[in-house]
């Protein structure tokens, strides 16, 4: 029986790069960057390139990685503005990245209080950046922000901005437990519920450690569906930090559960080279 493939997202140099005390130079993006190449992940996601100088730099470098999509982040367009004159949408396309990931709300909530637009503007806003960013030829994903807080208030809503991307040519609609509070038998739940409408094979999670269950939370979601799982090196993250790549790659090739239906792009013989990564933040 043939193995689905399993992609791995680091994002060690963007949310990782939140944590209180951690500030990323030019050079130790570049070594961390070319150590996860290395160890074979399928995406690194490198910062937001025109939000500072550091990131700009190293979205303006040519970095020749052997395997891995280096990948830029930033937020979906604003409403002032057409997705063609966002400024920010424009640094992400003339960087040199492979992919684009944007995030934007998907919890009517939030659109409300943090963005003061209405549900619809919102969805537009996904809709518009995704055409926009489909349209320069990258590879694009959208990170639905506090998705499973806003499933649970309006799955309605919340399943019709992840819709208002996958619609437009997303190749990756990211869920996203933004706060960490949700707990690995509602992700099966809500990701069994998500997966009538948008394949598994499109699909990833990104989950925060504010409960300790963001290990636990991403293998439900990938028993779920989910064919992308997010993380960063040692579980650096904003608060109480990501869902550690060094425990779920492991778990992925150790685990038989997982071994025998899953196959990575990184290669076995390349778990040794796991200790290396976990001195290269230390
Ligand atoms: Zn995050």
């Amino acid at each position: 029986m043939s193995k689905e493939q399993l992609y791995i997202f680091d994002t060690t140099l963007r949310d990782g790069a939140q944590t209180q005390g951690v500030d990323f130079s030019i050079d130790d993006k570049e070594k961390i960057s070319s150590a996860l190449d290395n160890l074979g992940v399928d995406y690194v996601e490198g910062g937001w390139p025109g939000a500072n100088p550091t990131d700009t730099e190293f979205f303006n470098k040519d970095h020749n990685f052997k395997s891995t999509k280096l990948t830029a982040f930033g937020m979906t367009k604003k409403s002032e503005h057409s997705a063609e004159n966002d400024p920010m949408l424009s640094s992400l396309i003339n960087s040199k990245s492979t992919s684009v990931c944007l995030f934007g709300k998907s919890w009517d909530f939030q659109v409300d209080v943090a963005l003061g637009i209405s549900n619809e503007q919102n969805l537009m806003n996904i809709s518009e950046s995704t055409k926009h960013i489909v349209k320069s030829g990258k590879e694009f994903m959208f990170d639905a922000e506090h998705f499973f807080d806003g499933y649970k208030a309006n799955p309605e809503y919340a399943m019709s901005c992840l819709k208002a991307a996958y619609d437009n040519g997303a190749r990756w609609i990211v869920l996203c437990d933004t706060n960490g509070g949700t707990l690995p038998n509602e992700v099966t739940k809500i990701v069994r519920e998500v997966i009538k409408h948008i394949p598994g094979e499109n699909l990833g999670i990104h989950a925060h450690n504010d409960t300790e269950n963001a290990v636990a939370n991403s293998l439900a979601a990938v028993q779920a569906g989910v064919r992308q799982v997010q993380g960063t090196i040692n579980g650096l993250g904003e608060r109480c930090g990501n869902a550690n790549l060094m425990s779920l790659i492991p778990s992925f090739f150790l685990k038989k559960d997982f071994s025998d239906k899953f196959e990575l792009s990184i290669k076995r013989e390349n778990l040794k080279k796991l200790n290396s990564m976990l001195k290269i933040i230390r």
